[in-house]
């Protein structure tokens, strides 16, 4: 009998999934999505790619070609690339996302829309208060739960929950002053592609029970995740036990650390407090692009 026992348990782990470690010490279970350098490879039939420009700043391009781009903070932003701090250096934009007011989410975000004349969408508060200051006149609301297909029926866009703020600072060009206003609830995006791949941008958000609804509900295939901590987001360890215990997606890439000393979670703690686990971790360099 223990001969038996034996036999499956190697069974077992000739069936579980392999692991690789790369160069850079990230982690990644085989097989592997297509790795590029930091410029747009072109069209790929049936694939997603995924460009991370810092922070929380991500262009997706869709397998028909289209281009979203979600929480474009580029021109100011420390970690991104300088070839990607002009606007037009992305080439055609057809959406912009945005998850909530701050500006490390929504600064370049009217600029960009404008410049491709493209839709924003952004939750409904905040796309309230950038149309009526006539910051993104053509904003769309967008409350949680509610869906969007603005490029027609092949990609749709959800907003869902995040548990964070948003409050939207407005420079008066009349008072040359900050005010503040209202920028609606925070959000994340589920964003699905005409081949069925979802991804789940989290936005900045700490740690709720119905993440694991969400992944329930929509089953994302890669989600992108804060991991910053200190005071604004969850930290390492809030990230690996949500990836664990509630979503247990596919992928994930970690965003939203680094950028200043009030974010200093890193890949490495997340990737060491997470643990074995079935989910591959992908650890991107600003202006990196991957294939899914
Ligand atoms: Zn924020």
């Amino acid at each position: 009998m223990p001969r038996l026992i034996a036999i499956l348990a190697a069974a077992l782990l000739t069936t579980s999934p392999t692991w690789a470690q790369s160069p850079s010490g990230e982690r990644i279970q085989d097989p592997a999505p297509e790795r590029h350098g930091g410029k747009m490879q072109g069209k790929v039939e049936g694939k997603v790619q995924v460009q991370w420009l810092g922070q929380a700043a991500f262009k997706f391009t869709s397998p028909a070609g289209k281009v979203i781009v979600i929480d474009p903070w580029l021109t100011t932003n420390p970690k991104t690339p300088p070839e990607f701090k002009q606007l037009d250096a992305l080439g055609k934009v057809d959406l912009v996302l945005v998850t909530h007011g701050h500006n490390d989410h929504v600064a370049d975000a009217p600029a960009l829309a404008k410049l491709n004349d493209a839709p924003l969408i952004a939750p409904a508060g905040l796309a309230q208060s950038l149309a009526l200051l006539d910051v993104a006149s053509k904003a769309q609301r967008i409350n949680k739960s509610g869906s969007l297909s603005p490029l027609g029926d092949g990609i749709k866009v959800t907003l869902v929950q995040a548990e964070h703020s948003s409050e939207y600072v407005w420079k008066n060009p009349g008072t040359g002053k900050d005010e503040v206003h209202v920028g609606g609830e925070p959000g994340g995006f589920i964003i699905e592609f005409e081949n069925g791949f979802k991804i789940w941008h989290m936005g900045d958000t700490g740690v709720f029970g119905d993440m694991k609804l969400i992944a329930q509900m929509y089953r994302p295939d890669l989600v992108l995740m804060p991991i910053g901590g200190g005071q604004f987001v969850m930290n390492p360890a809030d990230a690996a036990m949500v990836t664990r215990e509630f979503i247990q997606p596919k992928t994930v890439i970690p965003m939203h650390y680094g950028t200043n000393p009030q974010l200093p979670g890193t890949p490495e703690a997340f990737m060491k407090a997470l643990g074995k686990t079935r989910t591959a971790v992908r650890v991107m360099q600003p202006g990196e692009q991957l294939t899914f």
